[in-house]
């Protein structure tokens, strides 16, 4: 596509999320394409970007919704998932929010201890509900990839170990609450190497057969989410390579497959878009100063994460130097020894695969209003979410201003 960057800056205004619908729309059709001749259904991880017209964008194709808090499960729907397509995960779900869970009715509540499987049976029996569940198993699995963002092992806080599992689901067959239709597994994100997935997979489906032997049918078994993007040079797996492996380790099991991709879906259709405010060097080092920052976009504080970061149309020899931003904080980077050519006020930087973990991990830290948000469809573009003003950050705390204790 041929995007004229600069006019979509002047006439949205920086710092900017701006996301490419189309490639979202190839992603899924990529995916759902690796996935016919099976049963499946793409639950989209919210989390990753959970602006309401990217999820309705993805519900539109058919895709269901993987929520991790009941104000995700309502951007699902309110967006348009079909209620019947949408899990909810996460290890600390509350009463109100599994009430809410059961009341609207969805899929799955994929549960992550023992302990909460009783809250969820409680609250399903003042209901007088069955409540459907799945069990998040923690298959013991290191994903290869960073520990923050690892969940597959015992040391990560995710899932129930395999023995536990087999206990839950025993327990949860013989209750008039609980009704055990689902299995699920989520090892980690940003995953580049089929091994760990296919190697969970497996373990996870024996399970499942070890399940059926003993009359607990399950329905819906869901991998996660978790394939890696390219932000730099990394070498990623193919839709195709990765259904391939899921079908070869749950052959003959009669499955619906799941599965979440966050990051996959939206990573590479986002930008982030930032004006230059100052040069300035420190004695030998060279700092941009830009109008985005760390509460815009988190992930290299955060995570050390690499994105790619490009001056628009601007010439010159390129030199490194760090791009910061305004917050009052040493870690408020969005890239280091970055190679960058001389800049002035005003010129644009475009920092690439700003899709996910992008806008949802934003914060007002500093009284910084979060950005704009854009999609583009069709060589069309459209305003998505509104700049966020000063009175919108404070409209919860003026009615307490001034009041006499
Ligand atoms: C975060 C998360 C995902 C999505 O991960 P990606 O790496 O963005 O694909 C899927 N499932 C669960 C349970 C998660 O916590």
């Amino acid at each position: 596509m041929n995007i004229d960057y600069k006019a979509l800056a002047q006439k949205y205004g920086t710092p900017l999320y701006i996301y490419d619908f189309d490639y979202i729309t190839n992603r899924y059709m990529a995916l759902k394409e690796a996935f016919s001749g099976h049963k499946s259904l793409i639950n989209y991880a919210v989390k990753a970007n959970s602006n309401l017209s990217v999820i309705a964008h993805l519900a539109k194709m058919g895709a269901g919704a993987d929520c991790v808090s009941i104000g995700e499960v309502r951007r699902a729907l309110d967006a348009g998932v079909d209620r019947y397509k949408i899990i909810f995960s996460g290890v600390g779900k509350r009463d109100d929010e599994i009430r809410a869970a059961l009341e609207y009715d969805i899929l799955l509540l994929n549960l992550e201890s023992e302990a909460e499987m009783k809250r969820v049976e409680m609250v399903a029996r003042e209901l007088g509900k069955e409540a459907r569940i799945s069990i998040r198993v923690n298959p013991n699995i290191d994903p290869q990839t960073h520990p923050y963002i690892s969940t597959g092992l015992h040391e990560n806080k995710f899932g129930v170990e395999i023995d536990m599992a087999k206990r839950m689901y025993i327990y949860a067959k013989k209750s008039q609450y609980l009704n055990p239709v689902g299995i699920h597994f989520h090892i980690g994100s940003q995953l580049t190497n089929l091994d760990p997935i296919k190697e969970s997979c497996g373990i996870v489906a024996d399970l499942v057969r070890s399940l059926k032997a003993i009359d607990i049918d399950i329905k819906f078994f869901d991998v996660g989410g978790g394939i890696g993007v390219v932000y730099d040079n990394e070498k990623t797996i193919s839709p195709t390579e990765y259904t391939q492996a899921v079908f070869e380790m749950t052959k003959g099991l009669d499955v619906t497959l799941l599965c979440e991709p966050g990051r996959y879906m939206v990573a590479n259709a986002g930008a982030f878009f930032t004006k230059v405010l100052y040069e300035k060097q420190n004695g030998s080092k060279r700092f941009v100063v830009i109008d985005g920052a760390m509460n815009d976009l988190i992930r290299p504080s955060l995570y050390n994460a690499y994105h790619r970061i490009e001056a628009v149309g601007v010439t010159g020899e390129k030199t490194p130097a760090d791009v910061v931003g305004p917050v009052c904080e040493s870690g408020d980077f969005l890239g280091k020894n970055v190679l960058l050519p001389p800049l002035r006020h005003d010129d644009l930087l475009i920092v690439h695969s700003a899709g996910a973990y992008g806008f949802t991990m934003a914060s007002n830290y500093n009284t910084r209003p979060k950005s704009a948000e854009v999609a583009l469809e069709g060589g069309k573009d459209r305003l998505i979410r509104a700049r966020e003003t000063y009175e919108d950050q404070v409209r919860l705390e003026l009615a307490y201003l001034h009041q006499d204790a």
